[in-house]
């Protein structure tokens, strides 16, 4: 029947890979699916067929497998918080498996929230509505903004309670879309078992799905450190922190993974964290691209194995490669720091420009995304607690956009493909939460509707969404 024969065309390379890679485990059947959302719009790119709505929320809660699908959890290794944990894996998660989407594109289709695996341990495999609707709305806003990213393509409530400190809460799963879900830790998984057979076979599948030019182990990780540093620079432009920088949700093909205690800035500050379990500050802000490095080193170590015989001589070539992220970045940074100032190229001296525009930001307690914001609209002034602090800065800014001779007007063009009008802030995301929680579900349809054009002035009754936090609305730490 159409309900549970939906004809998604899957093709399943994961599952073809050595047993080891991963455990066959089906999802638990949620009781009583009810679809929360649905990405028309990733689903047509990913050509999905058209699909009624029961079928939605009971194939993307796992109550329903799809013909084509051969459900796996992912095994992974991990570095977190700097420990190593030797097996990680999908503890809440099934690989469905993959489809091409209409750009000729592999993508994993993944259920999140879905039931317990053999890499559970001690968790329940579930996942409450809570960090459901962040992960939706983040993931989206991300692709929105340009970041590369997983994608969420449905959100659905299973009916089934999960319990957590609050107490009793809603379960939901989603679904999550990806170039792939191979991680640092995926490596790490085989080269703490001294398996050079399996590592051979994951670094000739990455480089086929992420970097079909590599041309083997030191080109992959060139690759890859090339990838995170665009990346990092690129969350560093929007003043995003992502909270759980551990090797296990460092993507290999860099793109931004795990949305858990993640979060956009609102007052900038470079030491700042909000991850709840983060009480060192190890992911801060201005920590992230040192982070990205320590975990591109952990890869580096892993691909030994797999490059020159002579391992001194590896090693030389693999210190080099993860070396180079720190030009790459600042190269990356630079341009996308030039072009929230409005520049058209990024000169000596501008780093020093965006860095004293942050250092006074930072001192007077400027927000982030409405300073830059205000940069377009001549309103940037009014962030600050001591306007002549900004002033000051302005008139530099000013002479540097003069002394390359341009317009106000192609500077506000590039501001505006820069500096995003809003963003997913925290305060809203939870009050998305809260409402859902109380059966409203409109405010967090409200943000996905405005946050899925990031650089667009929202409509008169939506603009609250650019506003800070009132001192009551601030959320301090997110879990
Ligand atoms: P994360 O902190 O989200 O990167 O997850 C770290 C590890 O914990 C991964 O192996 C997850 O699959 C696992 N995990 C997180 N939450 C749960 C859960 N509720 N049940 C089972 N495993 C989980
Ligand atoms: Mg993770
Ligand atoms: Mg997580």
């Amino acid at each position: 029947d159409t309900l549970t024969q939906p004809a998604i065309a899957f093709d399943n390379s994961y599952a073809r890979l050595p047993a080891r890679f991963y455990a066959r485990v089906d999802p638990d059947p949620a009781p009583a699916p009810r679809l929360i959302a649905w990405n028309a719009a990733l689903a047509s790119e990913l050509d999905l067929p058209d699909l009624a709505e029961a079928t939605i929320a009971a194939v993307f809660s796992g109550a329903a497998l799809p013909p084509g699908a051969e459900p796996l959890a992912m095994a992974y290794a991990g570095h977190q918080f700097g420990g190593f944990v030797p097996q990680l894996g999908d503890g809440r998660a099934h690989l469905l498996g993959e489809v091409i989407a209409r750009d000729g594109q592999r993508m994993d289709i993944q259920l999140k929230g879905s039931g317990r695996t053999p890499f559970s341990r001690g968790g329940d495999g579930r996942a409450w509505i809570g960090p459901v609707l962040r992960e939706y709305v983040v993931s989206e806003a991300m692709a929105a903004l340009g970041v590369p990213t997983t994608r969420a393509l449905a959100a659905v409530e299973t009916g089934a309670p999960v319990w957590r400190e609050q107490g009793q809460l809603p379960g939901a799963v989603i679904t999550r879309v990806a170039q792939s879900h191979l991680r640092v830790g995926t490596f790490q998984f085989f080269a703490a078992r001294r398996d050079t057979e399996a590592l051979q076979a994951l670094c000739d599948y990455a480089i086929t799905r992420h970097f079909p030019q590599a041309s083997g182990p030191a080109d992959l990780l060139r690759h890859a450190v090339a990838a995170q540093a665009d990346l990092v620079a690129h969350w560093m432009s929007f003043g995003f922190i992502h909270g759980v920088m551990n090797t296990d949700n460092c993507h290999i093909g860099g793109l931004t993974i795990d949305y858990g205690p993640c979060a956009f800035m609102d007052a900038y500050h470079p030491d700042t964290v909000f991850s709840s379990i983060d009480s060192h500050g190890r992911y801060a802000y201005a920590n992230q691209p040192q982070l990205a490095v320590w975990n591109l080193a952990q890869l580096a170590t892993c691909l030994l194995p797999l490059m020159q015989d002579d391992q001194e001589a590896a090693i030389a070539e693999a210190t080099e490669i993860v070396h180079g992220f720190a030009p790459l970045y600042e190269a990356a940074h630079r341009s996308r720091f030039a072009a929230k100032l409005g520049l058209a190229e990024a000169r000596a001296g501008d780093d020093a420009l965006a860095q004293t525009l942050l250092d006074r930001m930072a001192t007077l307690g400027a927000d982030f995304t409405r300073t830059f914001q205000g940069l377009r609209h001549g309103t940037a002034k009014a962030e600050f607690r001591e306007p002549e602090a900004f002033t000051a800065w302005e008139t530099d800014w000013l002479a540097r956009l003069e002394a390359e001779g341009s317009t106000p007007a192609d500077a506000q063009a590039r501001m505006a493909r820069a500096n995003p009008a809003v963003i997913p802030r925290n305060h809203r995301v939870e009050q998305a939460i809260e409402a859902a929680l109380q059966g409203d579900y409109a405010p967090f349809q409200r943000l996905n509707r405005v946050l899925a054009t990031p650089f667009a002035d929202p409509a008169p009754e939506d603009a609250a969404l650019q506003d800070a936090p009132l001192p009551t609305e601030r959320v301090r730490a997110t879990f």
